[in-house]
């Protein structure tokens, strides 16, 4: 396994897999840092490829095109976590890659995230696996009431995703998927939240302000710092995610989803081994955003300040409501991705408003 004996200077490049609109606001927060990119995405239209000096395109499992990629850079990350575990240790052979491999097998997989959080003594929802036709019926029988069935991997944005409400719609769910799944009691939140959080080399620790987070048809609609969570909630949200990060031995930002019960708990929903959507806000309300914080630590640089200085809401610019442009740059810091057709569902862009901070 490669790893980073000293920082990359800047002159050097990073390595992004996935060219989406997360991988565009990486390599843009690299350019500033002087740090050049080299982006891997299977599709040569990707949206990040408008802005990088470097790009490979071949699919996520070409281990040849891959290690043409590995030579070019001086460390690799990613924007997309999906990658088959063969091709994350064939990269990790040839270059350091940041997160490593064990973070990611294990937050690709939700019966394996969930079981590794419950046992740092976390809470989540209560979830049984669900291999089997067998093992649907039975898992609804422990739950013994509403649940949501979701295959273990390459979810998202609501799909392999189902709520259920007895055995046999279980068992039916499981049966569509045809995958692994895992069954989740339903949680009756108050409201959702996230902490993005960075880990650098060293074990340093930095978190920003968690938002308050709204879905609309499984999509994230909008981001509100500062959130309805008290002062002693923050805190214990951020340390949350420092005891995941810690764990994982993590290099880099990540996202730690949360419940807020109705009860006070914070229940943990998912960790995603990235930069996040929920986070998209500290481009403009913080010094150094998440995206230049996730360059900083995979190029083995010290993370930066996080603090926020102004309020903000973030709202995702969804399909055809990036037809409204002109309105849309009006209003607050507009972001679009370069993405050439709107469909429904997919995310075009967003809109940053800020306003001055009422509390921190
Ligand atoms: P996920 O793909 O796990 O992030 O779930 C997407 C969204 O579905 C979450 O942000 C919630 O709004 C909702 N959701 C997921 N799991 C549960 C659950 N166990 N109880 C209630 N709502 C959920």
């Amino acid at each position: 396994m490669k790893t980073l004996q000293k920082p990359v200077p800047p002159g050097g490049t990073i390595g992004i897999i996935g060219g989406g609109q997360l991988g565009r606001m990486l390599a843009l927060a690299a350019a500033r840092l002087g740090l050049k990119t080299c982006i891997y995405n299977d599709a040569p239209d990707a949206p990040a490829f408008q802005v990088t000096p470097d790009s490979v395109s071949a699919p996520y499992d070409d281990l040849d095109a891959l290690s043409i990629f590995a030579a070019r850079c001086d460390a690799v990350t990613f924007e997309f976590e999906n990658l088959p575990a063969h091709a994350i240790a064939h990269l990790e052979s040839q270059v350091a890659v940041r997160p490593g491999a064990a973070a990611l097998a294990i937050t690709q997989d939700r019966l394996s995230e969930k079981t590794f959080v419950a046992k740092l003594g976390l809470k989540t929802a209560p979830f049984f696996e669900v291999s089997s036709v067998e093992q649907a019926r039975a898992a609804f029988a422990k739950l013994g009431g509403r649940g949501i069935i979701k295959t273990r991997r390459f979810g998202y944005d609501g799909k392999g995703q189902a709520k259920v409400a007895g055995a046999e719609e279980t068992v039916a769910a499981f049966e569509k998927f045809k995958a692994p799944a895992i069954l989740e009691g339903f949680v009756d939140f108050a409201f959702e939240a996230s902490v993005i959080a960075a880990r650098g080399a060293d074990g340093a620790f930095a978190a920003y302000d968690p938002p308050e987070n709204e879905h609309e048809n499984h999509i994230l609609r909008r981001s509100t710092v500062p959130s309805r969570l008290s002062v002693a909630h923050v805190a214990e949200a951020k340390a949350i995610a420092k005891t995941i990060g810690d764990a994982l031995d993590y290099v880099g930002v990540f996202a730690v989803e949360l419940f807020v019960g109705s009860d006070g708990a914070l229940l943990v929903n998912e960790i995603a081994p990235r930069v996040h959507n929920t986070g998209h806000w500290t481009i403009e309300a913080c010094a150094v955003s998440q995206f230049e914080q996730h360059i900083r630590a995979v190029a083995g640089w010290p993370l930066g300040d996080g603090v926020r200085h102004a309020d903000a809401v973030m709202e995702n610019i969804i399909g055809a409501e990036a037809d409204a442009w002109e309105a849309l740059a009006r209003s607050g810091a507009l972001h679009l991705y370069g993405k050439r057709e709107s469909r429904p569902g997919r995310k075009m862009g967003h809109l940053t408003r800020l306003s001055p901070l009422t509390k921190r």
